[in-house]
């Protein structure tokens, strides 16, 4: 057959974009009962401070243990939950699954002082009722605010006015504290960048790629220099800046120079079970 799209448009038969499309649909309608049944797990991935090495936060980050198709990334089914709003209930799961590992490991090992940095979609940081969520998951699990930062995109807070700078701000005034993710591959208003109450900006991964050494194509290192401006911006708005991505000791070297803060990816260790964490914890950093 022939399926609408739109007013008046016509598509032709794609057996391809079918069996794609009906696989997306199954695992979308497969979503309600993973939650119901417990199938999604976190895993964490370190962040390290380029000073000393020391891991200074880990980043949670979802997946789905679906019963037939083994270990499934968040890219395949994340952008699912924000189309059919399950989002919302699989982020407060999110949150209260990190917060608690997190309370574990303060508990454990006060000194270490850990914060777990927790992805929230744009359609949950646009609910109000995001405030309360935070609020519960801190006051149920007893991790201090401090210890807590959330992970919006761009455009999640760069559109917000009125109603959603608002939210924010109540949830800076929890005590938490909230980073933009893969700052650079939106659209960024920095104007005003500077009214929002966020700490941290987070470097998405294709500039750190860019920087590694003797790039044929990038002999003007204009990628290293778009990180330095970066950098130097973040910087001139007391934010703290988190490198994505890093896979090489000749990138980690190039961030040190450049004055970032922070950093995570393959080199300083791949995300992996909370038990990784505790293994880490526990032995020298
Ligand atoms: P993100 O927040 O930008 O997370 C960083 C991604 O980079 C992760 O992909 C991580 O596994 C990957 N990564 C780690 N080290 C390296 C490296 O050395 N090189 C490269 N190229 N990549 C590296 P992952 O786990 O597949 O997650 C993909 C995206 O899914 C995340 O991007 C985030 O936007 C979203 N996501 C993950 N968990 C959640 C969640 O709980 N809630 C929401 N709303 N989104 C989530
Ligand atoms: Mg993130
Ligand atoms: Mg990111
Ligand atoms: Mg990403």
């Amino acid at each position: 057959w022939a399926k609408a799209e739109g007013r008046g448009r016509w598509a032709v038969y794609d057996p391809e974009r079918s069996a794609r499309d009906s696989a997306r649909s199954a695992l979308a309608a497969g979503l309600p009962a993973a939650l119901d049944r417990s199938e999604f797990v976190l895993h964490y991935q370190p962040i390290v401070s380029l000073l000393d090495g020391r891991m200074t936060a880990v980043e949670a980050l979802v997946r789905w243990q679906h019963p037939e198709l083994g270990l499934i990334g968040p890219d395949r089914f994340i952008g699912l939950a924000e189309e059919t709003g399950l989002i919302v209930r699989l982020g407060e799961w999110v949150l209260r699954q990190a917060c608690q590992d997190a309370q574990r490991w303060h508990a454990e090992f006060p000194a270490a002082r850990l914060v777990v940095s927790v992805n929230v979609a744009a359609r949950q940081a646009d609910a109000p009722a995001i405030v309360d969520t935070v609020a519960d998951a801190l006051a149920s699990t007893g991790l201090p605010a401090e210890l807590l930062q959330l992970e919006l995109t761009e455009s999640a807070v760069m559109g917000s006015a009125g109603e959603p700078l608002r939210t924010l701000h109540r949830l800076a005034a929890l005590g938490v504290r909230l980073a933009v993710d893969d700052f650079g591959t939106g659209y960024s208003n920095l104007a005003y960048l500077r009214r929002l109450p966020i700490t941290c900006l987070k470097l998405a991964g294709p500039f750190v790629e860019g920087i590694r050494d003797n790039e044929p194509d990038d002999a003007d290192h204009r990628d290293e220099r778009i990180v330095d401006a970066l950098v130097r911006l973040a910087h001139a708005l007391e934010l703290w800046v988190t490198a994505e991505a890093v896979e090489t000791e000749a990138q980690a070297e190039r961030l040190r120079a450049l004055r970032c803060d922070t950093a995570q990816g393959r080199l300083f260790g791949p995300p992996g079970p909370p038990q990784e964490i505790v293994t880490r914890l526990r032995g020298p950093m």
